[in-house]
Formats: C-alpha cells, structure tokens, sequence
C-alpha cells in the first residue's frame, strides 16, 4: 500500500461572470450573471486540482451565491488531512460534515477528482471510466423573449456553428406555441429543438402546449417541477420526454425511469454535488438505456472543462448534448480549453481537467484552511 498523501491547504474564491448576451432570462426571471465559487486543493507533492460550482440566481437550483461560499468556507477545514487520492472518501467526509447541501460540495468534489487524476497522471475522463469520444454536440438556450426575437437569436447560435437549440418556454402556453413554432421555421429540419419549460408550467398550461405543437418535431424536456405532475403529463405527450430540475439524485432517476416517463436526463453537476454523485448518474442512467446530458447550473473554463471530461466518457449512443459555459459568459478563469467549433465541445489535452488555472486573477480568498 503506497503512503496516503495528503490535502495540506484549500483556498476559495468568488468570481462574477457576467452573460455575453448581458441577461439571461429563464422561467421569467432574469439574471446578469453567474456568481461562481472556485476552489482550489493542494496536495502535500505540490499537486494542485480546480473545481468550479455557480447557481443561476436563487430562483432556478436549491442554491444560491451567498449559500455558496459561506457552505465553502465552513467545508474548507474538513478536506486538510485527507487523502489527496480518494475524491469520493473526501465526499463521504463533506457529507458527514454537512447534511443535504449538493451545491455547495460541488466545487469541493470537482477540486478533489481534479486533483486526484493530476496525481495519477491521467485525463479526468479516464479516471471516470476512459474517453468514449472526444467531442461532444452542443446545445444553445435560447433566451425567453418575442417569437420573432428568439427566431432570430435561433439564427445567430446557427451563425456560430450550434446545430441543436433549446427553446425556453414554461410561461403562457399559448405564447410558447408561437415561441417554438417562429423558432421551428426558422430553422432547418436537421437542426435538434427542445422545447424547455423548466418546470414552469402547471399540468393544463402543458396539455394546452402540446396540443397546439403536436405536428412540430421536438424533445419535451421539463415540462412542470413535480414528477406527479409530469406523470399525469407524459401520458399525453407524443415527444420525447427528458427530465433536468427533477433529476435530484439517484431516487429520483430511478422512480422517473421505473414510471416510463423518461427517454433522457440532464444532470447537472452542482445540483447532484460534483463530478463523483455524477459519475454514479451516468452509469445508472446509461444502464437505464436513457439519453444524458451532462452540464451544469454555471460557471466558466474550470467547469466547462469537469463538463467536457464528463461527457467524454458518456457511451456514444447515450449522448445527448451538452453546454460550453465558458462561451456564456465574458470571464474565463482557466487556459488549456481548446475553442469550441461545428457546434462541438472538445476535450482539452494532459492530466486532471487539462486547463491551466492563474490564482492570482482571483485576488484575495473568501476562505482558506491548512
Ligand atoms: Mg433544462
């Protein structure tokens, strides 16, 4: 048994990411920007691993930016003396410290898996499994606003190489029908459409907005928040149906996939509580025989780069798409993520996330321990 080497200090940072576009506008609410919390672990060899983790808001995950870093900051002291090559012994630390909470572990979690393939000597992806494929399709969100302004921003995310599109919906059906339909059009047909109401409808403003989109080619995802309301849905829904806000934890994949109610699921990796809780996702729902995304609920290189690694060892005919937050926003805090391009993520080169972190671009740490 080789001797343990241990995490000897952690610091935490807090970094505003402003949106490229300067709002972004989901389930009626807007936001500016994501309010990141960075993480950083060193090992007693020098070892340094990254993790990233930022809400949208308060109002889209069970999470918020203040909650965050002062979750961080009580977490930080938890992680000095443990072994720096057994991220999910230092998960299992973090929840015993804290109950509940997946948010404010994610950051915590990604720095451990970081740090433990760097000191393996391994891309992140093949301590997670091995790459199945190095690229992976994006989607892009089209922010809510008039059908004719979405169809055009539809035009544009085409422009920049996106060839599958993510209508937001989940506000007056009858306005979401005109939302898709104008996007639909203005599209070719071999561009992907989802349809994502973020779980802002009730059951009748869903049943209204499917019955006057029944001849429109497109995946349903998220229709209402409860998994009640989306079982009384589903059986009315001629589309492939994908769950995101309900997809929490392995009990609610499991009673989602065991009511037939799922063709896919999007999990996103601060609202499961970092890379390893969505590691154990992604084999349970490639298992399942369901579609996965993986992405997040923000953030910029560092996890765009956790993303890219996740998605690479999805098995090929699983995958969906996933998202390049680093092109969301106007701030990246990591080099060594090759640019995006035909509308694909691609995985960086070297050991751990393979992206280059500068501390000092982050100022003073909110926290540090050790
Ligand atoms: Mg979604």
């Amino acid at each position: 048994m080789t001797a343990l080497v241990p995490i000897v200090s952690a610091r935490a940072w807090r970094q505003y990411q402003p949106f490229e576009g300067g709002s972004y506008i989901c389930r009626g609410q807007t936001e500016h920007g994501f309010h990141a919390v960075i993480v950083e672990l060193v090992a007693a060899d020098g070892t340094v691993g990254w993790g990233e983790a930022a809400p949208l808001g308060a109002f889209y995950a069970e999470a918020f930016p203040e909650e965050m870093a002062e979750g961080t900051a009580r977490l930080l002291p938890e992680v000095i003396g443990l072994s720096a090559d057994a991220p999910a012994r230092l998960s299992d630390r973090l929840n015993e410290a804290m109950l509940g909470q997946p948010g404010v572990k994610s950051a915590l979690d990604m720095a451990a898996w970081d740090l433990a393939a760097r000191r393996a000597g391994l891309p992140l992806a093949d301590l997670l499994g091995g790459v199945a494929q190095r690229s992976t399709a994006l989607y892009r969100s089209i922010s809510q606003a008039t059908p004719d302004e979405m169809a055009e921003s539809a035009r544009h995310y085409l422009d920049e190489g996106y060839r599958r599109l993510q209508v937001k919906v989940g506000q007056d059906p009858l306005e979401d029908i005109e939302r898709l339909r104008a996007v639909r059009s203005a599209v070719p047909a071999d561009v992907v459409l989802y349809a994502d109401a973020n779980g802002g409808w009730l059951v009748d403003d869903a049943l209204r907005f499917l019955r006057g989109t029944g001849d429109v080619d497109f995946w349903l995802e998220q229709p209402c928040m409860t998994l009640a309301e989306n079982r009384r849905l589903a059986r009315s829904c001629p589309h492939p149906f994908i769950l995101d806000e309900g997809i929490t934890g392995l009990t609610s994949l499991l009673e989602a996939h065991a009511d037939g109610l799922i063709s896919g699921v999007t999990l996103k990796i601060a609202r499961l509580g970092g890379v390893g809780p969505t590691r154990v996702l992604r084999d349970v729902a490639t298992a399942l025989g369901l579609k996965v995304t993986i992405e997040d609920t923000g953030g910029s290189t560092i996890d765009t780069a956790a993303t890219a690694h996740l998605m690479a060892s999805v098995p090929a005919r699983h995958v969906a798409h996933t998202v390049d937050f680093m092109n969301w926003v106007t701030v990246q805090n990591a080099t060594g993520m090759p640019p995006c391009s035909n509308g694909l993520l691609h995985l960086p080169e070297g050991p751990g996330l393979g992206i280059t972190v500068d501390p000092e671009q982050f100022g003073a740490p909110f926290a540090t321990a050790g």
